[in-house]
């Protein structure tokens, strides 16, 4: 039985849900029917929701003590499990993502609550002895109003991410989901409002990035900007900062490889290749959209690879079964495909996939090989089911290959020699390696970008202290007056 029935999503401004500046519809992009009808917030929103994030960190919330605030956290992660039914569907519905996909997201998101829940006790200053009668200490104290922007790939889990570091920090919080897809961030609003967060520490407000966007990024009552989305956008969001040096974290694209070499164990390194693609149909940051293999298996894997590939099960994104849903849009599907016809014009070959599906945003899982890795489709950010397969010749190689773009986010390699892991763990140029591993993101487990993947680290103490201003306090304990000029 459903759950999550089609509503009208309004604004989520100072303890209630209110009305924007204009409504959308909003569609379910697997079946394209309608999913209901989104309220979007305009300028007169935005200082509405910034006016209550003030006033909040200037009233209840900024007295809020760290432990209560922990306890609001693990009361919020308690709601996201209780609720998890309905916001599974609505995500999945609204994304068009396998539901089974969205249920592991959720698990993510209570934990990742719960870590910083407990991280709030790391939340802490120092005293040094710096001699003769001074005394000095330091203190933490929330860095004030956060501007928060989420794209539409993960707009649960993005929106828990950023978020619970900031609530444990003692910020206050106006969040801006992408237009699409404001569903599971405005109900996770609602459910922190019901479990006790004060009115206006928690504000979501739907609109275009290019206004709405801008705007919240450059009003002067926002503190600090964290951004996750493309690396244009990203760049975009800096020049914004740069004026009033607005403090600033970024989460940016990736075009991030699996590496597999011949001495893997290939009943692991391939399925775990395909899945860390294929989840969330590529629309992922962190997809391993780059299979380099050693080039003694290269036939073997990539004909291994595109059979599996063929068995993803695509469908109906509510169906339990689904591993594979549809893609956010018919519009970015064309995107998708105009990069797998432009590899066809640089003489690719299309293992499998690479036609879209006839109803729906559907497209298959897509392998490419016969390409090189300076080629467009290896270098640009596909953002669907399409994954190029690259030959390396050694370690030198494929390190070489692997650092040859200008994304650093992630990387996984397959090895049966522990030192080879280690020894490319180093030299690869991204914020997450894994070793014979695929999974990518853990609570507590800093994740984020190097080169144009951006900066800043989400999930970790590292993120919580992202919220956090340092104040030195030092103190005269002498018992003589202090006259530096002698006066
Ligand atoms: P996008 O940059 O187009 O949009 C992201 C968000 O920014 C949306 O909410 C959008 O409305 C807003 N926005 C757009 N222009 C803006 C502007 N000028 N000012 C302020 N806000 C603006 O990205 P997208 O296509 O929606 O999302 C996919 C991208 O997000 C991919 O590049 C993906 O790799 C990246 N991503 C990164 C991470 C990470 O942790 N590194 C996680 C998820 C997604």
């Amino acid at each position: 039985m459903s759950v999550a029935t089609a509503r009208e999503f309004g604004l989520f401004i100072d303890g209630e849900t209110v009305e924007g500046s204009e409504a959308r519809e909003l569609v379910e992009p697997a079946t394209g029917e309608n999913f209901g009808t989104a309220q979007l917030a305009g300028e007169a929103e935005v200082d509405r929701a910034v006016a209550a994030a003030r006033a909040s960190l200037d009233g209840v919330w900024g007295k809020t003590p760290p432990n209560e605030r922990s306890r609001l956290l693990h009361a919020l992660a308690d709601a996201i499990h209780a609720n998890r039914k309905e916001l599974a569907e609505l995500e999945s519905r609204n994304v068009g993502k396998a539901i089974s996909s969205v249920k592991a997201e959720l698990g993510g998101a209570v934990e990742n609550f719960r870590f910083f829940a407990s991280a709030i006790a790391t939340i802490a200053g120092r005293s040094n002895p710096i001699g003769g009668s001074l005394l000095f200490y330091s203190q933490k104290e929330p860095v004030g109003v956060a501007a928060q922007i989420v794209p539409w790939n993960y707009p649960l889990l993005m929106t828990t991410w950023k978020l619970s570091p900031a609530l444990a920090a003692g910020c206050a919080v106006v969040l801006k989901p992408d237009p699409q897809t404001p569903a599971t961030a405005l109900r996770l609003a609602e459910l922190a409002a019901d479990v006790g967060f004060p009115a206006g520490a928690i504000n979501v407000v739907p609109g275009d990035g290019p206004t709405t966007g801008a705007y919240l990024v450059r009003h002067p009552g926002t503190d600090k900007v964290a951004f996750t989305g493309s690396t244009r956008t990203g760049g975009e969001i800096m020049r914004l900062c740069s004026d009033p040096i607005k403090r600033l974290t970024l989460e940016l694209g990736g075009k991030s490889p699996s590496l597999i070499f011949a001495d893997a164990d290939l009943a692991s390194a391939i399925p775990s290749a395909v899945w860390s693609i294929y989840y969330s149909a590529g629309q992922s940051c962190e997809a391993r959209s780059r299979v380099l293999v050693e080039q003694s298996i290269y036939d073997e894997v990539a004909s291994e690879f595109a059979a599996k590939a063929q068995t993803v099960k695509m469908g109906d994104p509510l169906d339990a079964e689904t591993q594979m849903g549809s893609l956010i849009s018919t519009g970015h599907r064309e995107k998708v495909h105009a990069f797998v016809e432009g590899a066809r014009d640089d003489g690719a070959e299309v293992l499998t996939g690479g036609e879209p599906g006839e109803t729906g945003a559907f497209y298959p899982p897509t392998v490419i090989a016969g390409v090189e890795n300076a080629s467009s489709i290896a270098q640009e950010e596909v953002f669907g089911p399409v994954v190029t397969l690259i030959p390396f010749a050694d370690e030198k190689d494929a390190i070489r290959i692997a650092n040859d773009v200008k994304y650093g986010l992630m990387a996984t390699v397959w090895t049966g020699d522990p030192a080879r892991g280690h020894r490319i763990a180093s030299r690869v140029k991204a914020g997450t390696i894994g070793i014979n591993m695929p999974y990518t993101a853990f609570p507590g487990i800093p994740f984020g970008g190097y080169k144009q993947s951006g900066f800043g680290r989400e999930l970790g103490i590292d993120a919580l202290e992202l919220y956090l201003e340092t104040k030195s306090v030092i103190v005269n304990t002498g018992a003589r007056p202090i006259n530096p000029f002698g006066l």
